[in-house]
């Protein structure tokens, strides 16, 4: 039979349409390609066939491949099989949705949790639920693409604020007379790895009767000495209407939730389109996800090595006066390069030696802030965050300096 994608697929005007877009993103610095992952995540990973040290993943606890989640896995396979077969509210409701949305509330501290089937569903879902025309959202201008694109299909008015500036959302609030307000923001910013002012905030929601939307997806499992988030960090005891966060991230699994009220839950269930309309969870990545909080909880430890490497990857590159913008606290370590260009060389240099920290590029961030975006993981150990601290100096001076060597040194005990 005669390919229908024959040699001649895309040479006609459409085609060479997409061919002057996709040059103008190369032109520019900003064409992304895959590499391709063979075998588990960990902290030393196999892609494009050569191991390398993972210093960019967001699988903070290293659960990812974790023995439990694995057997969890495989047991649910076996007694619930792999697909759920159709939507939560057709006939895809399985009891390990059920039970991973109780396990979810009591980790969070709320009364009820509704699950998505991702952190992109859960913000392009809630937020058109929660207003609409008529309405408004404040949002702050770093939030992540998600919440964006939940701001721009909810069709209520968009007020994006400064960063973290509470001054300026204050004097928005104040200045509103839209029928429902809304305030959303990433709890950790995922790419700058700095913290919101949630205290200020719920006050300012509080004040102004504004429903507050906070995205969890960097700081459950990671802030808190008990892994459980920003309230537990910041020690908030109210509610916040809703607490969104990710499944696929620190609890090394995939999917999404929102730790809210019973009454919230009921009103997501029955408006959240991205809930109402797709397929529910794989059962098995229920029964894993449900272990990950069980290892949290009852494993103490495996968050405290996450904040000693933290700590450790933090002094190591204090010391080698390698600078970053993130906050204490956060396994996150944004290197400002600037140029886009300049920042994949950089990352190439990386990954020749042996270290894959990926570049993040327009539009993921702003114009003129291309970053290697670092990450540390409970997983790694210390040799492996002296390894990473060598190889980025040495890749600094081949970009910087042309190969001359600045006069910095690894200090022992990494
Ligand atoms: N919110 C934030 C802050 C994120 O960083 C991400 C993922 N990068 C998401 C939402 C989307 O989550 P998911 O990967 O589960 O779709």
């Amino acid at each position: 039979m005669a390919n229908p994608m024959g040699k001649n697929f895309g040479n006609n005007s459409r085609g060479q349409e997409i061919a002057s877009d996709v040059q103008e993103l190369k032109d520019r610095g900003l064409f992304r390609t895959f590499r391709v992952v063979s075998g588990p995540q960990g902290p030393e990973i196999i892609i494009d066939g050569k191991k390398v040290l993972l210093m960019c993943s967001n699988d903070y606890l290293g659960l990812a491949n974790h023995p439990e989640l694995r057997d969890a896995a495989l047991k649910a396979i076996e007694k619930y099989g792999v697909g759920a077969g159709s939507s939560r509210l057709i006939s895809g409701n399985m009891e390990l949705h059920i039970m991973l949305e109780e396990r979810i509330a009591a980790f969070k501290g709320t009364e009820s949790a509704l699950l998505f089937n991702s952190g992109y569903h859960a913000n392009t879902g809630i937020i058109p639920a929660m207003v609409g025309r008529g309405d408004i959202i404040f949002s702050d201008e770093l939030n992540h693409a998600s919440i964006i694109d939940g701001c721009r299909l909810s069709f209520a008015e968009t007020v994006v604020y400064p960063h973290r500036n509470m001054n300026f959302l204050e004097d928005a609030l104040k200045k509103s007379v839209y029928r429902r307000k809304l305030i959303v923001t990433d709890a950790v910013f995922s790419m700058d790895g700095d913290i919101a002012p949630l205290p200020e905030i719920i006050k300012l929601g509080e004040r102004y009767n504004a429903f507050v939307m906070v995205d969890e997806a960097h700081s459950t499992g990671v802030l808190g000495e008990r892994g459980r988030g920003v309230r537990e960090f910041f020690g908030i005891d109210n509610d916040i209407d809703i607490l969104m966060g990710t499944l696929g991230k620190a609890l090394g699994c995939f999917g999404a939730y929102a730790a809210v009220s019973r009454q919230m839950r009921d009103y997501l269930t029955n408006r959240a389109r991205s809930f109402i309309f797709t397929t529910a969870l794989p059962p098995a990545i229920c029964a894993s996800a449900i272990r990950a909080m069980d290892i949290i909880e009852n494993n103490p430890a495996i968050v405290k090595r996450l904040h000693k490497n933290i700590e450790c990857l933090s002094n190591g590159l204090r010391s080698v006066g390698i600078s970053y913008i993130s906050e204490q606290n956060i396994p996150v370590y944004p290197i400002i390069i600037g140029d886009a260009q300049k920042t994949m060389t950089i990352c190439g240099h990386l990954f020749d030696e042996g270290v894959f920290i990926q570049g993040i590029r327009p539009p993921t961030v702003p114009e003129g802030t291309s970053r290697l975006r670092l990450t540390v993981t409970a997983g790694h150990t210390g040799e492996h965050i002296s390894r990473c601290l060598r190889v980025v100096l040495l890749a600094m001076e081949k970009e910087f300096f042309n190969g001359k060597k600045i006069n910095r040194k690894v200090p022992q005990g990494y």
